[in-house]
């Protein structure tokens, strides 16, 4: 384990530092952000395991990338450093829990993050004489005729002052598209965005070219700022603009962190609109007196932070292709991939659907594959980089055989999925079980999967039915580690509970094949009984709302097997007796509007949803004067904020549960 830990450790500083050298000297990256920040904190927490392992010129200590250029070298007085990166509001929270252990009455200035090139520039008595490029953070590049020709860069200041001044040097996405079509005709290389070409030309020897690119300036920093009496950065940002500097307007003091997230959620969309890139939004303690109590790393300063946008589609590595069996017996072929953030979570594995799909992108184990989150929940693998593929990487073969029992597999002609049809299966039954038990169908709280295969395992479940046989292994469960004496009471009132819930909860738990929940709670609207549901004909089936002909052959084919009508009979006699819906009229929130926010316990957001649309209610995503309710879980955030600013009422789960528990 440690060789290879060490191993992977070794790879990982050797490949950040190719990166560094690639993008900070050449300009030319040739992986995305996403797929170096992964990496980065990857070798951040096994530095953080196995400090033993550490590489004396580790690049996670260290800013940029030392640059050998021809450009005379500048040492910078104050460091310029680098930020900590955030990926997630969590992130941001925890960083602001750090900083309130130090110090306390302190606020916020959150500022777009310009996707550019970190820049210093000096001034004496209001006149420019150096501009430097950040390098490795203490030693820089003199670029200080290229900085001369950079737009809206004050060359003579309103004040005849000495001062050092940091921002970002851009270029505006139109300048970058219109550059990239020039070169295109020209036969040059392209640049890969508008920050590369920002950095390509800012670092010329001939400072004419720097010119034509059109470059620009945002002011952020304010070096030694008690020089001019300027304690708060919010001071900074208004002395700079009153020296003539060009400072980013869509700065704003937030007074905490919820008022930071607020902005990022602003932002998110409308930072599209601005004509120059942003690759985040940066936070700053405002308090500047605070700024060295709460400190610096070797790499960045602890008072701040960077929230970097999620990306929708990240490239990460393809280590191998596992395969599960659903409970229908369908046969899924999942990647198992590099760790990588995507969508705001952090991904390791992904469906790669079935096997048509992997041949027809011709995705192969060892690839570099693009992964993006399908519908927002679901990670999907959706192509190769086929640029980067290795020598020798063998092209993808279906399996033949069920994972789990080891039986044939078989696949339609018609059909794109490969199913293990053996109903012994024990992957099947398992999973069959996690399926009758789990929230949407049976509910029975406390059992989960994890229990459910321990159950399995011992050989205490072998199917459905023995589910309300449990009771007979009660000694043994509650020895069993996890479980206990009050986990396995609760979980006998649940099994308990679960024998009278409604009909179509019940059919749906059975899981006939291609039979969801909506036709679930459709059959049984239309038969009270199971009896009346088991004779019916598929004819019959078919006229049900929602129902077509080969769901209606699957229904009449589950009916028609001895084997589950003998495995419903035995519930029925252990005395499992589902109830009877009948057509809803409840018209509970009608006109009404909810807004759900945080994380839900007893619902997924879906369910909630459901609920409050199946009681007339609407839903949508943001909070106006026309929400009724905020439906508030853990963790919520800046909708909950808005709530209590526009006087919404906000209710916790529990509410919502008491307030639609008869109808559930
Ligand atoms: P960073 O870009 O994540 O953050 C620090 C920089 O943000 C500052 O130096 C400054 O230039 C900039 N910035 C923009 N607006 C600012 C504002 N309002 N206030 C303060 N700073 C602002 O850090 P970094 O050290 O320059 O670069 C690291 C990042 O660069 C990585 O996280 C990665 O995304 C990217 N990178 C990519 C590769 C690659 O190969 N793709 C290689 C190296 C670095």
């Amino acid at each position: 384990m440690s060789n290879d830990t060490k191993k992977r450790m070794q790879e990982l500083t050797k490949e950040l530092k190719q990166y560094n050298y690639e993008y900070y000297v050449l300009d030319n990256p040739t992986v995305d952000d996403i797929e170096y920040d992964s990496k980065m904190r990857e070798l951040e927490r096994l530095e953080e395991m196995f400090p033993e392992y550490i590489d004396p010129d580790t690049p996670t200590k260290q800013v940029g990338a030392f640059l050998k250029t021809d450009l005379q070298e500048i040492r910078h007085e104050t460091p310029m450093l680098s930020l900590a990166n955030a990926f997630s509001y969590d992130e941001l929270r925890e960083f602001d829990d750090k900083i309130r252990k130090v110090v306390n009455n302190y606020t916020y200035v959150v500022e777009l993050k310009i996707d550019g090139i970190a820049s210093s520039i000096h001034y004496e008595d209001g006149l420019l004489v150096l501009g430097a490029t950040r390098g490795n953070g203490v030693i820089g590049e003199n670029i200080t005729n290229n900085i001369l020709k950079v737009n809206k860069l004050p060359k003579v200041l309103s004040k005849h002052i000495d001062v050092e001044v940091r921002g970002e040097v851009y270029m505006s996405k139109d300048v970058f598209t219109n550059l990239n079509e020039i070169r295109a005709k020209e036969n040059q290389p392209l640049f890969a965005n508008p920050r590369n070409a920002a950095g390509g030309s800012l670092r010329q020897l001939d400072a004419s070219i720097t010119k034509e690119r059109k470059l620009e300036q945002f002011a952020y920093t304010l070096v030694n700022p008690e020089n001019y009496n300027i304690n708060t950065q919010v001071g900074a940002m208004e002395f700079m603009k009153s020296l003539g500097f060009n400072v980013n307007p869509h700065y704003r003091h937030c007074k905490d962190i919820e008022e930071v997230i607020n902005y990022i959620e602003e932002y998110k969309d409308k930072r599209k609109t601005l004509e120059y890139e942003t690759d985040g939004i940066v936070i700053k303690v405002n308090e500047m007196d605070l700024h060295d109590e709460i400190g610096y790393t070797v790499k960045v300063p602890k008072w701040a932070i960077a929230y970097k946008f999620p990306a929708e589609i990240v490239t990460t590595v393809l280590r191998n292709i596992i395969f599960t069996v659903g409970r229908t017996g369908i046969i899924t072929p999942n990647a198992v991939l590099d760790p990588v953030y995507v969508g705001g979570t952090m991904v390791s594995r992904a469906t790669l659907n079935n096997e048509d799909f992997i041949i027809s992108r011709d995705i192969r184990i060892g690839d570099y594959v693009r992964v993006r989150k399908a519908g927002e929940i679901i990670p999907e693998v959706v192509e190769v980089d086929f640029s980067r593929r290795a020598e020798g990487l063998s092209p993808f073969e279906m399996i033949k055989t069920c994972p789990m029992c080891g039986k044939p597999l078989e696949k339609k002609a018609n059909e794109a999925e490969h199913y293990c049809h053996n109903t012994e299966c024990g992957g099947r039954i398992l999973e069959g079980i996690i399926h009758f038990a789990s929230r949407v169908a049976m509910d029975i709280e406390g059992l989960g999967e994890k229990q459910i295969e321990t159950l399995y395992n011992l050989g205490y479940l072998k199917d459905i039915s023995d589910i309300y046989l449990l009771k007979n292994y009660e000694n043994e469960i509650m020895n069993i580690e996890r479980f206990g004496k009050k986990k396995v009471e609760n979980l006998f009132n649940a099994i308990e509970a679960s024998k009278t819930n409604t009909l179509d909860k019940f059919i749906f738990g059975l899981g006939i094949r291609f039979v969801g929940a909506k036709a679930s709670k459709n059959l049984a609207k239309k038969y009270p009984t199971l009896g009346d549901l088991a004779v019916a004909t598929p004819d019959e089936l078919s006229q049900i709302d929602d129902i077509g002909s080969v769901m209606a052959a699957s229904i009449y084919e589950y009916f028609g097997n001895n084997k589950n009508i003998e495995l419903i009979k035995k519930m029925l006699l252990l005395g499992v007796d589902p109830k009877p819906i009948y057509e809803e009229t409840v018209n509970l929130f009608e006109g009404m509007t909810f807004v759900l926010t945080g994380t839900l316990e007893t619902f997924t957001r879906d369910e909630a949803s459901d609920i409050i649309e199946r009681l007339g209610g609407k839903t949508s995503s943001s909070v106006s004067k026309k929400t009724t309710f905020v439906l508030a879980g853990e963790a919520a955030g800046s909708k909950l904020k808005k709530a209590q600013e526009l006087g919404i009422r906000v209710i916790s789960e529990a509410e919502f549960k008491e307030m639609v528990k008869e109808y559930i």
